[in-house]
């Protein structure tokens, strides 16, 4: 993880600055509210517009994904457990108390099955018929080599601006691959996850650049770099699904939705550990339970 402090940027009574001063206080964490001239001088790439305001987060950074994934099957390879890759689940069913599961290549049985499938988590519980959208996601890198360096860490936090109400854009300090960003959500719902659309024009960065305007108008014209397409697996309300599945309680359901479940990878881990050998979690996991949109959730 790096530390590069962070800004959560919008209109003072939108949802990012409100909801972080809300979270800053009821959690006495701490927080800086900033105007549009202290960001510059501080932060001199940002030029906000004269209506907006920042939240400074110091304690906010980036992680690096493939290390921190790397970092956990590393820790559970020496805790004895094994991974197994490219080896797809194709179906599971209760044996007893316990489950029985089918890859492409063996079968095996299990006392207890997690399935963490993100985006094919509908039809690795298809008899569920959970309520989850597919949703393709544009990211953006932009050529950094002719922003100076206040692009670059220290000058330079992540940041979250709330460009339209209930909407946001982001974005990181340069990094090797260009300087990232993108906007969040809006995106093109697909059918599943193989369907999704996998190119992407030049166009779809005109959104991107729109939203950055008023916070980073010189970013918001560099040269593009690079593109890529992810998946965020979104439920109704942008909440987890973390639950045992409701007719087989051997089997857990662990999908950290919505497009930001990354940073909470170790947390959840450890509750799906925690429920799978007490079943028991030490927090209340009841606005994740699977069954939340039926009458009976
Ligand atoms: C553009 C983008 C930006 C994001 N930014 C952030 C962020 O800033 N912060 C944050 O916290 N989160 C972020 N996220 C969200 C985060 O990446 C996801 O919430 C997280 O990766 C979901 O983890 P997961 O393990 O549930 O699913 P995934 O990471 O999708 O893993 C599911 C795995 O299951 C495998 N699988 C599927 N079907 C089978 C099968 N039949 N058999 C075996 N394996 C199978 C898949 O191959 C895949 O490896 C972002 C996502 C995107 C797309």
């Amino acid at each position: 993880m790096t530390i590069t402090g962070g800004l959560m940027i919008g209109p003072p009574d939108g949802s990012v600055v409100s909801g972080t001063l809300r979270s800053a206080r009821e959690h006495g964490l701490p927080h800086e509210i900033l105007t549009p001239s202290a960001v510059h001088d501080r932060f001199p790439a940002f030029e906000l517009a004269a209506d907006l305001v920042a939240v400074m987060d110091p304690r906010a950074g980036y992680l690096d994904p493939e290390t921190c994934n790397s970092a956990h099957i590393d820790a559970a390879r020496n805790a004895g457990a094994e991974a197994r890759f490219d080896e797809p689940l194709i179906e599971w069913n209760p044996d007893g108390n316990g489950v029985r599961v089918r890859t492409q290549s063996r079968s095996y049985t299990a006392d207890q099955l997690v399935l963490a499938g993100g985006a094919w988590t509908s039809s690795l519980a298809r008899d569920l018929g959970l309520p989850l959208t597919v949703e393709r996601q544009t990211v953006f890198w932009f050529e950094s080599d002719r922003l100076n360096s206040s692009y670059g860490a220290p000058d330079f936090p992540i940041y979250a601006y709330e460009y339209k109400p209930g909407h946001i854009c982001y974005g990181f300090p340069r990094l090797p691959r260009g300087m990232k960003a993108s906007v969040m959500h809006s995106g093109e719902l697909a059918r599943d996850a193989e369907s999704v659309r996998r190119t992407v024009k030049d166009e779809e960065v005109k959104p991107l650049r729109a939203a950055l305007r008023p916070v980073l108008p010189q970013l918001a014209e560099a040269a593009l770099r690079e593109n890529s397409v992810c998946i965020f697996t979104n439920t109704p309300d942008h909440d987890f699904i973390i639950d045992f599945h409701p007719k087989h309680r051997q089997v857990l359901i662990s999908s950290p939705c919505s497009g930001h479940g990354f940073k909470f990878a170790s947390a959840i881990g450890e509750l799906q550990a925690d429920l799978i050998t007490g079943g028991n979690a030490r927090f209340d996991l009841s606005p994740f339970r699977a069954t939340r949109w039926s009458n009976s959730g």
